[in-house]
């Protein structure tokens, strides 16, 4: 597979789309016109890859949807530089967003399978995620820590405790929390002790599961 004008054309559509959402943020923006997310899927999905839909990956998982991916990294306020932990590497595309905004990336995925598959394919892509980690979210990567932001790509039943002790003052953590349907939550850490919380509407997640698998 490869990239042509034509996906070109269709991630310029995407975006104009993600625009009547709602979505602002620029560099959020230019990542989705840049980044082939039809590479991220399997060949017989490729015809689907921007629409703005979840579709099926290994492992019994979900390539987010590209509203939601964009929602979550505007809420992130990124800057370059940034260390961000990311939990649920999946198909690697949120990933690849994250990078394209200039962040540090540390990504984990409790799944085998596809953080082997999704490994290789960065590395066949060019894609230089700082760590990208075999194992359990829920832990968050304390030897990495503390994170400027932390996005969770999964529905969360509640917010590990971990997640916000790695987060530096001033930094922000979102997360879909609840099972069925999740709500969009964000934290920020004020001070040591202190964090606000906001939410942002209902959305669909595959589960955030503990352990490896
Ligand atoms: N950002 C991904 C979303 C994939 S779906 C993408 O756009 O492709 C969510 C992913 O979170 C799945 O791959 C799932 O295996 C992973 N996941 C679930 N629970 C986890 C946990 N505790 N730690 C790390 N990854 C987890």
């Amino acid at each position: 597979m490869k990239d042509t004008l034509k996906h070109r054309g269709m991630r310029n559509q995407l975006a104009q789309l993600l625009i009547e959402k709602g979505i602002t943020d620029a560099k959020v923006l230019d990542a989705i016109r840049d980044i082939p997310r039809h590479l991220f899927m399997d060949s017989s999905f490729e015809g689907h890859a921007y629409q703005d839909k979840a579709f099926p990956i290994a492992a019994n998982q979900t390539i987010s949807q590209p509203y939601t991916v964009a929602f979550q990294t505007q809420l992130l306020e990124l800057k370059p530089s940034m260390h961000v932990l990311e939990i649920g590497t999946g198909s690697g595309y949120q990933t690849a967003v994250l990078l394209k905004c200039r962040a540090k990336v540390f990504t984990i995925e409790r799944q085998l399978e596809l953080f082997k598959k999704t490994s290789l394919f960065f590395k066949k892509m060019g894609y230089r995620p700082k760590k990208t980690i075999f194992g359990d979210g829920y832990k968050g990567l304390p030897k990495d820590a503390p994170f400027d932001r932390i996005i969770v790509t999964a529905g969360a039943p509640e917010v590990p405790k971990a997640l916000l002790s790695q987060l530096k003052v001033g930094g922000r953590l979102v997360i879909p929390v609840g099972f069925e349907e999740q709500i969009m939550t964000l934290y920020v850490r004020t001070t040591e002790k202190e964090f606000t919380k906001e939410e942002f509407g209902s959305f669909k997640f595959v589960p955030l599961l503990e352990d490896k698998n």
